[in-house]
This record gives C-alpha cells, sequence and structure tokens, in this order.
C-alpha cells in the first residue's frame, strides 16, 4: 500500500491548507477552500491536477473558494452531510461512517460536531493521517459556535482513539497561544512545559508546529485531559466528571 501523499501550505493568516494525492491514480483533493490563490499557487507548484473538494466544515476560511475552484479545475465537492445546505458547490454528502475514496486511498469520515453543527474529519487510516479542520488543534480545540461541552467532548474522543502515531493535520496555526494557555491549567506536566519551550523555539524560526500525532496531543494537550490530576487540581474540580472538567477548560480559554 503506498502512502497518501500530502502537500502543506498557509493560507490567509493562520489557516494551513492541503493537497492530497493517491501515488498509484494521482487523484487529488484539497482539504478546505480557504484561499483561491494559495490553492492555485500550490497546485502549479506540484503539477497535480484537482479532483476533489473535501471540506471539513461551513465557514469561509474552509468553504469559502468552493466555486471558484470548481468552477476553475471541473472537481467534485465532498463535504458534511450535516451542513450541505451551507457548502458551496456540494456534490457528495458525508457522514460518520462512510468512506471516501481518494482513488485507492481509503478515508473514514467522523461526525465531529462542536466547533459547527455537521463538522467532519477524514480518516486515511492505511497511511495514519487524519485532517481535523477546527475540531483538534496542537494543544487546542476549536470553539464551540454551534455546539455543547458534551458534543465536543464525544467528538475529541473519537479522534483520541486512533491510533497514537497517527498524524493529525489541523487548519490553523494557533499552537504558541495554546501553550501559553495550557501552562495555565496544567504547570506541572512536564511534557508540556518541554513542547511549550519547543514551540517557542519552532515560531521563532517561522516553523509551522502542524502537523502533530494524537499520541503527542493526548500527552500535552489540556483538552484531551480531563483526567488529569493537575488539571484538575488547578480548576478545582478533583470529583468531576470528565465532560465538566472538559467544560470549564473550554470556558477559561475563551476567556484566556
Ligand atoms: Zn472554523
Ligand atoms: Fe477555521
Amino acid at each position: 500500500m503506498t502512502q497518501l501523499q500530502v502537500h502543506m501550505f498557509s493560507a490567509l493568516s493562520d489557516n494551513y491548507c492541503f493537497l492530497v494525492r493517491d501515488p498509484e491514480t494521482g487523484k487529488t483533493g484539497v482539504v478546505d477552500t480557504p484561499e483561491v490563490a494559495a490553492i492555485e499557487n500550490a497546485l502549479n507548484e506540484t503539477g497535480w491536477q484537482l479532483d476533489y473538494i473535501l471540506n471539513t466544515h461551513h465557514h469561509f476560511d474552509h468553504a469559502g473558494g468552493n466555486l471558484e475552484i470548481k468552477e476553475k479545475t471541473g472537481c467534485t465537492v465532498v463535504g458534511p452531510k450535516g451542513e450541505a445546505a451551507r457548502i458551496p458547490g456540494i456534490d457528495l454528502e458525508l457522514q460518520d461512517g462512510d468512506t471516501f475514496e481518494l482513488g485507492h486511498q481509503v478515508a473514514r469520515i467522523f461526525d465531529v460536531p462542536g466547533h459547527t453543527s455537521g463538522h467532519i474529519a477524514y480518516w486515511f487510516e492505511d497511511s495514519a493521517t487524519a485532517f481535523v479542520g477546527d475540531t483538534l488543534f496542537a494543544l487546542g480545540c476549536g470553539r464551540l459556535f454551534e455546539g455543547t461541552p458534551a458534543q465536543m467532548w464525544t467528538s475529541l474522543q473519537k479522534l483520541i482513539a486512533l491510533p497514537d502515531e497517527t498524524t493529525v493535520y489541523c487548519a490553523h496555526e494557533y499552537t504558541q497561544a495554546n501553550a501559553k494557555f495550557a501552562l495555565t491549567v496544567e504547570p506541572q506536566n512536564q511534557d508540556l512545559v518541554q513542547r511549550a519551550a519547543q514551540i517557542d523555539d519552532m515560531r521563532a524560526k517561522n516553523i509551522p508546529t502542524v502537523p502533530t500525532t494524537i499520541g503527542l496531543e493526548k500527552a500535552t494537550n489540556p483538552f484531551l485531559r480531563p483526567m488529569s490530576s493537575d488539571l484538575r487540581d488547578t480548576l478545582g474540580m478533583t470529583g468531576a466528571p470528565d465532560v465538566d472538567v472538559f467544560a470549564e477548560t473550554r470556558l477559561r480559554k475563551d476567556n484566556f
């Protein structure tokens, strides 16, 4: 089995966008459409021809370029069934449990509501690679615009059930700000302390902190660690259910 090819590039002020390609068939997709010019540049640079847009959710910095890209390339627009009415140009609607075939590369689809009500994630199991949009970030998670903390916690649990070595492509470079917050709620986590220093170093050199991995996030991301006694001590929530600790962590980040 050949590996999925991924070409990551920046778009807008802090978005990441991804060309994905099956090397056997040449089938190519772009995960979200934050910025048409950046996508065209990436296609020119790689020489790849676009077959699909793979949307994670409806926000403008994810689906705003759909119609123009579709018109220019004739590609098929694939996206979340739960947001179909808000995904410009959608042709193929996906939901939890579905699979999507990019040539010979198969993505399993997860519904991950919380940031938006129909947000989906794409997991290319054989390549150990996941595209999670604005659901999970390096050291963070998406804001709850259209969902409850309980929904988001359920969504994040689907992602942390993936193998630790899974490479996770999130859609924004938010990591340094996320690290500052994470240190305030889990100050004794030595893995986090170390990672935060690495992140400062990387950002000073303008190196992307994306992708990350499930294993690294499980060890350092406070939104995935409601069971942490350090986090619980900070929040004063020693005996609370995980979902309540998650909700309080998210609330504190909103006000950070
Ligand atoms: Zn978003
Ligand atoms: Fe976004």
